[in-house]
């Protein structure tokens, strides 16, 4: 076998994906999975989104593309982010790629020296450090826990800069809390980055459109459009359209940055998917009916999983603002005993346990950062969220 680089000890396996497997084996021994680690929504694409990719196939559109997309994504993809930031952006300022977690790879690939830092508020999506280090640079965790509700404070941001630091990592609505930064929270923190010219800005809104608020979740480059180049906004329509397999994400930034991404790109992949990102185009130029529709239904079992989980003794669920999780405090069953007599004493532990006994399956906090916590989805039926809340609540009571 060929040896590998060095580099590859820098990263490791994602562990959305080492925890599917797990699921995987107990299913394949015959055991039923209650699996609220599903990171992507349980909805079928829309109709008329597969319709377009269709009839992109059967008009011929099956060839290498730009690096950058198609003019009829870019264009919705302008389209989409004028109607959300105010902000115009031109064609050299867009780039497409494989989902938004490929754009935030090939940005730090970009831009990254050895050495350089980025700040990654904690709790933090599992990919952020991982891309950074293979990409040789280093991660620096800031706390964003929940004393300040979950969100990096210009405080803790001032305190992590130093003189290596390239990007500050922002993601609104947040994988794994659900948070989602106010108007005020983002000004304050662009008060700090205006005095620091150096620092860029990856804004990572793919969950943006699963919004429970009553207004639209607001984006940094709105509140602070003088920031705009140093600004890097990652999107996609993973979530907002259930089209996770499709595999279209964009980005949004200086047209330094997008030129180097595309050179990146014609370099490894060529170009996007030629038929995703007529489907894409086809999400982002629809009415907002599914968005609409979807966003009704995760609330229903937002609430579900939220009032479930918080009457069962021992855990403090964080009611999610946007996206699709809900984020628990579990640290009060730290160093309880199961009926066996084993001691939780990971998240590990306990996330085992759960299985074990209930069936249920869920992510550690400390994948993310931040030990003592689990995160549960609620892109499933609510039937088996009731199930899983029901198992979780009766694995728990068994503790002592
Ligand atoms: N960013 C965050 C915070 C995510 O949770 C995910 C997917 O789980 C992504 C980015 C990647 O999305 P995409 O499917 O567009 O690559």
């Amino acid at each position: 076998a060929p040896g590998l680089a060095g580099r590859m000890s820098r990263v490791k396996e994602s562990p959305s994906s080492r925890v599917a497997d797990r699921v995987r084996e107990f299913q394949a021994a015959g055991r039923k999975v209650l699996p609220l680690t599903i990171g992507e929504p349980d909805f079928d694409t829309p109709g008329p989104v597969k319709e377009a990719a269709i009839a992109a196939i059967r008009a011929g559109e099956t060839k290498y593309t730009s690096a950058n997309g198609t003019p009829a994504l870019q264009a919705a993809i302008r389209d989409r982010l004028l109607r959300k930031t105010g902000q115009a952006y031109g064609p050299g300022e867009i780039s497409v790629g494989g989902g938004a977690k490929q754009l935030i790879f090939l940005a730090f690939l970009a831009t990254l020296d050895e050495g350089d830092e980025v700040i990654v508020p904690a709790p933090h999506w599992v990919s952020y450090p991982d891309m950074v280090t293979v990409n040789g640079g280093s991660p620096v965790l800031a706390a964003a826990g929940a004393e300040t509700g979950y969100k990096l404070t210009a405080r803790a941001l001032r305190e992590s800069i130093t003189d290596r630091t390239k990007w500050l990592v922002l993601n609104t609505p947040n994988n794994p809390t659900g948070a989602v930064y106010g108007e005020a929270e983002l000004e304050a923190l662009a008060g700090v980055l205006r005095a620091h010219p150096r620092i860029s800005v990856l804004c990572d809104e793919i969950y943006d459109e699963i919004n429970f608020g009553t207004r639209p979740v607001p984006s940094l480059v709105t509140v602070a459009p003088d920031l705009r180049e140093r600004i890097f906004l990652a999107n996609g329509v993973s979530k907002a359209y259930a089209m996770t397999g499709w595999r279209i994400g964009y980005g949004a930034g200086s047209p330094e940055l997008c030129a180097a991404i595309s050179t990146l790109q014609s370099q490894s992949s060529s170009c996007p998917s030629s038929v995703s990102q007529a489907a894409a185009a086809a999400a982002l130029n629809g009415g907002r009916e599914f968005i609409d529709e979807t966003v009704a239904v995760y609330r229903e079992r937002r609430d579900l999983l939220v009032s479930g989980l918080d009457a069962v003794a021992g855990l403090r669920p964080l009611t999610p603002e946007g996206g699709f999780y809900v984020w628990t405090d579990a640290s009060a069953l730290s160093g309880a005993r199961t009926p066996e007599g084993r001691v939780l004493e990971t998240d590990a532990d306990l996330a085992e346990y759960f299985l074990e006994t209930a069936g249920v399956v869920v992510i550690t906090g400390d994948s993310y950062g931040c030990p003592g916590h689990f995160r549960a989805s609620f892109a499933l039926d609510s039937a088996t969220l009731a199930e899983a809340v029901t198992g979780i609540g009766r694995a728990v009571s068994l503790l002592r």
